[in-house]
């Protein structure tokens, strides 16, 4: 038999769930195993995904394709089907032509994909060929933690101790996949836009990548994006592929994590893990994650002990679990719903474009806000902290449908990421699973005070405000008036606060408590 590995967002070899199950059954029955991977462009565009992520993407593909032959002698087909349904005939066609009877593939939760996989089950089916999937997204998979009436958490922090408790219980096992022994010479029968050979799928990647930016660079919205610019600065922070990717895991666990309660929230000390951009193309396991983290906390505090640091870390990736979790607990979310259906009955949300370009140039007037969004601009990563803070300056300060903002972030974001994205953009907005009511707004002048105390985040991002010393920047009252005319910086070329917080606060409040 000849049985078929198809990689989504799951691009590693180490504990992955599919691959190692289809490996032992490989080398159970002495089966022929290759593997496939589908460059969807169109689907890309659809989905908003950014040229970041997809250069990632298509950096990571040819390191996978070299370790799958070197480690496990498995050939990687990429092949080019610009849209799912295309996929579908592809998989079908290559199934026929090589006599392949089974494939296997991790769960993904979004509802493209859901359908995807549907209706190709059911065309396989009818062929005799297996489609089997397994949950591999989450450290604890979707529908898994449950109230004691078997529904799903509403808000994070009972979800969050359930998790706790049924992970301090279970042994949570990493899945090997073993090489597989046989026949694996046999040539593959391919369609005409695929690629097999290591430099073959670097250069159909690079191609798909080049067309796609293009695409992107044509589009009206994405003008003010410097995206050679962006890719340069991505590569650079994001070498491709699972070694750096577990490399990088072990260096944060032997060092940053260490403090992460504390300087997490400082965007200018970069403490954080960086881990984002490849759990989410999947070249690094969740479970690995959490197991590295768990080791560090028992060696150094013992069985029973207990860390701030660590286990807030933990928290952070269970707060990815939730959103998943979450996701397919309400699929209505991916048709761009609210969480809270009422929020969308009621809200009277603007759509002013001058202000969303403000928004999403960096030209509001509020340093924090414009050093994040040109910092997102430039690198196509926001620390999370100013995510929290941009997002809520456009839903309560701005009164913008947090949708335009959700979708620009998926844009720009190597790490964009369905679930985590409208999560955390719900979660801002108040439409969403925070537990806390709606009147908390973050003020971005305090948040700047507390977060960036001594303005060298803004400063780097924002080098035109460099000569203002921290008590203006960190001051509405005090920035309005030296930037106003006559005012000691009205000649920076820096605009104006373009809202005044506390008004601009108050109205939202109004709106929501209507
Ligand atoms: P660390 O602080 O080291 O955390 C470790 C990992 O935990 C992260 O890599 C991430 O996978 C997970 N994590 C951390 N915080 C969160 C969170 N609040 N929600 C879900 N998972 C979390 N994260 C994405 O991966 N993709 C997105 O598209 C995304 N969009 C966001 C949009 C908004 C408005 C907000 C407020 C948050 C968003 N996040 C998103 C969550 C968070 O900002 C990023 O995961 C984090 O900044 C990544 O940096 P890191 O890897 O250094 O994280």
């Amino acid at each position: 038999p000849h049985y078929l590995m198809w990689f989504r967002r799951d691009l590693r070899i180490h504990d992955n769930t599919a691959l190692a199950a289809l490996c032992e059954r490989a080398n159970a029955d002495n089966a022929q195993l290759s593997a496939v991977f589908f460059l969807t462009p169109a689907q890309w565009q659809a989905h908003d995904m950014s040229l970041v992520q997809v250069d990632h993407i298509a950096r990571t593909l040819p390191l996978l394709a070299q370790h799958l032959q070197e480690q496990l002698k498995i050939t990687l087909i990429v092949q080019v089907c610009p849209s799912f349904s295309e996929c579908i005939d592809a998989l079908t066609t290559l199934c026929k032509d090589n006599a392949i009877s089974c494939i296997m593939a991790n769960h993904e939760y979004e509802g493209n994909e859901i359908n995807r996989d549907e209706q190709l089950n059911e065309r396989l089916t009818k062929d005799d060929i297996e489609f089997v999937r397994w949950h591999d997204q989450c450290i604890l998979p979707p529908q898994s933690i449950t109230t004691n009436d078997d529904s799903m958490y509403q808000v994070f922090t009972p979800f969050y101790k359930k998790w706790r408790q049924t992970l301090d219980v279970s042994d949570l096992q990493l899945h090997t996949a073993a090489g597989v022994n046989e026949k694996q010479n046999d040539e593959l029968t391919l369609a005409k836009n695929s690629a097999s050979s290591v430099k073959e799928i670097e250069n159909l990647g690079r191609e798909i990548m080049n067309d796609y930016q293009k695409t992107l660079q044509s589009t009206e919205a994405l003008q003010h994006v410097n995206m050679e610019a962006q890719l340069t600065q991505a590569r650079d922070a994001y070498p491709a592929g699972e070694a750096t990717a577990c490399q990088r895991l072990e260096e944060f666990a032997a060092e940053d994590i260490n403090d992460y309660d504390v300087s997490r929230d400082m965007p200018s000390l970069q403490a954080t893990s960086q881990l984002s951009a490849y759990l989410t193309i999947g070249a690094i396991s969740p479970r690995l994650c959490y197991v590295q983290a768990s080791k560090v906390q028992e060696k150094l505090h013992g069985n029973d002990g207990d860390n701030d640091d660590i286990n807030r870390w933990i928290s952070e990736l269970a707060w990815r679990d939730f959103y998943r979790h979450v996701l397919v607990d309400k699929p209505a979310l991916i048709r761009h719903q609210a969480y809270k259906d009422e929020t969308d009955k009621q809200i009277n949300w603007s759509y002013h474009e001058e202000s969303f370009k403000a928004w999403c140039v960096g030209k509001t007037g509020v340093p924090l806000v414009d050093a994040a969004m040109r910092c997102l601009n430039a690198t196509g990563f926001m620390h999370n902290r100013l995510r929290m803070v941009t997002a809520m300056f456009l839903t309560k300060d701005l009164l913008i449908d947090w949708r335009l903002g959700e979708r620009y972030f998926m844009q720009q974001l190597i790490d964009g990421d369905f679930a985590s994205n409208n999560g955390g953009w719900q979660w801002s907005a108040s439409t969403g699973t925070d537990s806390a009511p709606y009147f908390r707004i973050m003020n971005p002048f305090s948040q700047a005070k507390t977060h960036d105390a001594n303005g060298a985040f803004i400063k780097t991002w924002l080098p035109e405000l460099k000569s203002i010393p921290t008590n203006v920047l960190h001051s509405e009252d005090k920035l309005r008036k030296a930037l106003s005319k006559g005012g000691q910086f009205a000649d920076l070329d820096y605009p104006v606060p373009m809202v005044e917080h506390k008004k601009a606060r108050q109205l939202a409040i109004a709106e929501f408590k209507k």
